[in-house]
């Protein structure tokens, strides 16, 4: 809990669910959490479930990134700063844990109950052609970039509307080869 942006273990994971939820931890479960908050830190979604209070037991991801979202937004605000940096060590194995997690995820949460954005996960998927948050990072608050284009996230999915729409490009083309910039128009 030293570092506030580091990425979660499995094991980290397990430990928050176990302390926070007690519920019956499955691997199942555990994956579909660590999907579900891949680019939150320990300490993040600590304090977030401790804000819950007695409802953490009840917590869903999406309800625990949602909140760890609004402290990051609560901090970006206070600091001006654009964007906080994903530590690229980890990268490559949170990518893993989040193709394979997301192949079993919409399972999982119907099986747990959860609601789940399905367009969420899918521009999540992909890097922010806007706020350039990295695949795996949600969206940062901007709302006008550097090229003065301005846009606002959607407030279902809390994403970048383009985002979502390279996503859904991306996996109209699977295998295809990857194409930076990308205007969609539909
Ligand atoms: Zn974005």
């Amino acid at each position: 809990m030293s570092t506030l942006h580091a990425v979660m273990s499995r094991s980290d994971v397990r430990g928050l669910l176990i302390r926070h939820t007690g519920a019956h931890v499955t691997d199942d479960v555990i994956s579909a959490w660590e999907v579900g908050l891949a680019g939150f830190s320990l300490a993040e979604c600590h304090a977030a479930l401790v804000s819950m209070g007695p409802a953490a037991r009840r917590a869903t991801p999406s309800e625990v990134v949602g909140r760890c979202e609004a402290a990051r937004d609560r901090r970006t605000d206070s600091a001006d700063t654009g964007h906080r940096p994903i530590p690229s060590a980890r990268h490559n194995r949170t990518d893993y844990h989040q193709q394979a997690g997301l192949r079993g995820i919409h399972a999982v949460y119907a099986q747990m109950g959860w609601k789940r954005n399905a367009e969420h996960d899918l521009a999540r998927a992909v890097p922010c052609p806007f706020c350039r948050a990295k695949a795996g990072a949600v969206c940062g608050p901007l709302t006008r970039n550097r090229a003065g284009r301005r846009e606002a996230r959607d407030p279902v999915h809390r994403m970048h509307p383009s985002r979502l729409e390279r996503a859904q490009a991306d996996s109209a083309g699977r295998g295809a080869p990857h194409h930076p910039v990308k205007e969609t128009s539909r």
